[in-house]
């Protein structure tokens, strides 16, 4: 038996023939950029997520930077502000606040949910912070009534980092609508998977989204008039048309995932593994099944030698990398435990329950040596 991580191949071929026209139709059009299907897409995006707004750009990384440029650029924020983000996160979310010159004030999570620690971030809030990052890192909706409060009574912007929970729900809303702004990632990996880059900012906010979509073309307001210095990052119309595509089956496809899910969560049963905390359904769109063991490697070793591949999310976190030797001292002990100690598994749409219980089976075979 060969499980690979993720078979893109296969993913695309869920949807081969309907993309197929709809590349066509781009294709055949003679409009590649900022055409229709951009519109369209940006349309559906927007009332999926339930924001009146949609942006559509380049990639993840630049729909996070964007909005917080768009923040400077609107007097919101100011260069040398600080932006909490969890310690836990994939370093593009870091990225966009240090590429920006604004500090990161990493925080550490809870080990059990993996959410950001509400003791952890009541004490690293200063005069200084202006906005709060939230990840739904995995595909787990991380958002709760007391961040809310936080974020009220310290008039700090919400910004989500929605690149892995694309469909997510927190009550009746979508992780996308929840705070300020949202940032959407559609790598070729995510839930919502292009077959090349784009990314997407959500919002309520029409000043905001005026100045994200000014500032993404090259700062003009209007054709060749720019109030703004801009930069080139564009959803271009065939990644729009493929995503247009595959919106429609996103639920559909998410709850394959939390099919699957729940199988891991039922049947796997080892001492040395440990699973987190499980969600209601639909608060976790599984972008990732992470688990949790001291005897990681072996596991991964264990796992491959059945022809099982696994991932690693992610083997170093932000404050640790090298780029950051500046925050290399800082101390955040839960996420720097939760990177040695996590290992992904295979979980997808085009993933059979028999797959899973393959899964199931090695890693309750494994044998603490
Ligand atoms: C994928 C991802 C991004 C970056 O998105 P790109 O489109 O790859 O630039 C940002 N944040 C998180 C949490 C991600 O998983």
């Amino acid at each position: 038996m060969n499980i690979p991580y993720l078979d893109l191949k296969k993913v695309t071929a869920l949807h081969d023939e309907e993309i197929q026209q709809a590349v066509a139709k781009v294709v055949g059009s003679g409009w590649y950029l900022q055409g229709e299907a951009v519109q369209q897409f940006e349309r559906h995006y927007a009332d999926y997520i339930g924001t009146q707004y949609c942006i559509g750009v380049a990639n993840g990384l630049d729909a996070l930077t964007l909005t917080l440029r768009a923040y400077l650029a609107l007097g919101k924020i100011h260069e040398g502000d600080e932006v909490l983000v969890p310690a836990n996160t994939f370093i593009a979310t870091v990225l966009s606040i240090t590429e920006n010159r604004l500090e990161p004030v990493f925080v550490d999570v809870e080990e059990d949910t993996l959410d950001i620690s509400i003791e952890s971030l009541e004490k690293a809030i200063s005069k200084k912070c202006k906005a709060l990052m939230l990840v739904h890192l995995y595909g787990r909706c991380t958002y709760n009534k007391k961040i809310e409060e936080i974020c009220k009574e310290n008039n700090l912007l919400l910004i989500e980092d929605n690149a892995q929970a694309h469909g997510c729900w927190y009550n009746r809303q979508r992780t996308g609508s929840l705070g300020h702004a949202a940032c959407h990632s559609f790598y070729p990996g995510k839930n919502l998977g292009a077959l090349g880059d784009g990314g997407a900012v959500t919002t309520d906010d029409e000043e905001l989204a005026k100045t994200i979509h000014t500032i993404a073309n090259y700062g003009f307001s209007e054709k060749y008039v720019a109030p703004l210095q801009g930069k080139n990052s564009r959803l271009d119309e065939i990644q729009a048309a493929v995503l247009d595509v595959k919106l429609k089956r996103l639920d559909e496809n998410n709850e394959k995932r939390q099919t699957l899910a729940r199988t891991y969560y039922t049947y796997i049963n080892n001492d040395a593994i440990r699973l987190p905390r499980m969600m209601d359904e639909g608060n976790n769109v599984y972008h990732i099944f992470p688990i949790f063991s001291p005897l990681r490697d072996q596991l991964q070793a264990h796992l491959h030698e059945k022809g099982i591949h696994t991932l690693i999310h992610y083997p170093i976190p932000p404050h640790k990398q090298a780029c950051y030797r500046i925050y290399n001292h800082l101390q955040l002990p839960v996420a720097e435990r939760l990177a040695k100690e996590e290992l992904s598994l295979p979980l997808n749409q085009t993933m059979g329950v028999e797959d899973v219980q393959y899964v199931i089976e090695a890693l309750n075979s494994f044998q603490k040596f």
